[in-house]
């Protein structure tokens, strides 16, 4: 493809995306394919000729887009949202124009160096402490997810925690990225402790991690890592980081704080409490930009109070890659702060964010959906038919209907039947956890194209919904 064919395709790409985007409520939220149903529509072999781009274009229109759930669909309330935006994807786009392999400083100092300075820039606007910057001890770096960071921050801590038999603490609302890690790293699962949760706020017991590590000590184990939530997976639950930290520092233990969704809410000061005791005591910090700040997947950043365990970890040096930079110890090699060699050039999109919705606008985004939530929930609250879990500082809501007469069995079945139903209606996506033995319905207001209106027929179908199947299981 020549530049001037590419500028031509690339014309009616852009054009592409911003008809779908424009057109994005049109579609159902969830993908209304069965398995096997794409793949179906494809050809099962390669071209043996090259074919016009166009082709490829109507086969997107064709086999594509029925197979896709809308993540920026202003009714996609699922899980937790991934975020693009127009600037997010623009420095994506650049990104891949010039086509730059990160691995070394040498190998292109300018996607070395605005990492640096996007990572700083970013400790700034959540308020994280000055020890996380790079000009200090530690610093901070773009990974794939907050699950590969889990690995890094963990490979860290065994570094600094010496030889032994490691040990890993966690809760029950731990993501499982944490266990994933350990077994990954070769600590193993069964190394993987379980602190208790308050029953109430689902938030970590630091007395019950106190004994635990004692314990352990007592057995001659290595406590490595605790990883205390801020946000969590389930139902944004916030661990209570202070104590814990206390908890760590007594016993020389890692802290890794996991803010992975909630964490970016922290750019508006009235949300600051939510990272207590993260100065104090956290030895990394992860967040994902790719959640809820308008940053396209993948944008997860980590940062360490100190750099050196993890260089320390993962720096390997064979001689096809040594350079004068790297010998010189004026430069950050990012290929060290990570387990794979080769990386994207992803601070272009997280650049291209912060410049275009400046602090202010990334402020009103966050207070936009927090606004939105609390629309929301205040609907279930005044509502009879529902429960409503009062706990929803970060945009998620928890809620669960109410089946007057039914057992916990036939109360969970008929929750999933809802949104079983809601879902495949396609006017709407949401999900579901399990909290306090119960199954419950998760409302997660997180996109920029998400209105008040979105909010109130989103509501009203559930309300209509329930009153039918409520219906259906009276006849039964
Ligand atoms: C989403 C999430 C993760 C995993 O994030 P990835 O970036 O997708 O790996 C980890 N921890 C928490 C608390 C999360 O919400």
């Amino acid at each position: 493809m020549t530049p001037e064919q590419f500028r031509a395709h690339g014309r009616k790409v852009v054009d592409w995306i911003a008809d779908y985007l424009a057109s994005v409520e049109e579609h159902p939220v969830r993908a209304q394919v069965s398995p096997g149903e794409v793949r179906a529509a494809l050809p099962a072999h390669p071209p043996e000729h090259g074919e016009p781009f166009d082709a490829v274009l109507a086969d997107l229109d064709r086999v594509v887009l029925p197979g896709i759930t809308h993540w920026q669909h202003p009714s996609f309330f699922a899980y937790f949202p991934a975020n693009a935006s127009g600037p997010a994807m623009l420095g994506d786009l650049l990104s891949s124009g010039l086509g730059v392999q990160g691995m070394l400083w040498a190998t292109s100092p300018a996607c070395t160096e605005l990492e640096t300075v996007v990572v700083d820039w970013l400790a700034e606007l959540l308020d994280l402490p000055s020890r996380f910057r790079t000009d200090e001890r530690g610093g901070g770096v773009i990974q794939d997810s907050a699950s590969g960071a889990a690995v890094v921050a963990l490979l860290a801590a065994r570094q600094r925690a010496g030889e032994g038999r490691h040990r890993v603490y966690v809760s029950s609302q731990t993501h499982s990225s944490l266990e994933k890690a350990a077994r990954v790293t070769g600590i193993g699962a069964e190394n993987v402790r379980v602190v208790d949760v308050d029953p109430g706020s689902l938030a970590m017991d630091p007395e019950h991690l106190d004994r635990l590590i004692t314990e352990d000590l007592a057995w001659g184990f290595v406590p490595t890592l605790v990883c205390a939530t801020i946000g969590t997976t389930s139902t944004t639950a916030v661990d209570p980081v202070p104590r814990i930290g206390e908890v760590c520092r007594d016993h020389g233990v890692w802290l890794h704080v996991d803010a992975a969704y909630a964490g970016v809410a922290a750019v508006c000061p009235e949300f600051r409490w939510c990272n207590d005791g993260v100065a104090e005591y956290a030895d990394s910090y992860v967040t994902d930009p790719h959640k809820w700040l308008l940053t396209n997947f993948d944008c997860s950043v980590l940062w360490l109070g100190d750099r050196a365990p993890m260089v320390e970890a993962l720096s390997i040096l064979p001689e096809y890659l040594r350079n004068a930079a790297s010998s010189s110890g004026e430069v950050i090699d990012y290929r060290d702060w990570q387990v794979p060699l080769g990386r994207r050039f992803r601070a272009l999109k997280l650049w291209s964010v912060i410049r275009w919705y400046g602090a202010e606008g990334l402020r009103a985004h966050i207070r936009r959906c927090g606004d939105l939530a609390d629309r929301f929930a205040d609907l279930v609250a005044a509502d009879p038919r529902f429960d409503l879990d009062p706990h929803h500082p970060f945009g998620l809501v928890c809620f669960r209907p109410r089946w007057p007469g039914a057992s916990q069995a036939e109360s969970d079945a008929a929750t999933t039947e809802l949104m079983e139903r809601l879902n495949d209606s396609g006017e709407l996506y949401l999900s579901h956890t399990r909290a306090r033995g119960h199954v419950v319905l998760r409302f997660a207001v997180g996109s920029p194209a998400t209105e008040a209106r979105h909010i109130d027929a989103a509501w009203q179908r559930i309300a209509a919904e329930y009153d039918a199947v409520m219906a259906e299981r009276k006849d039964r």
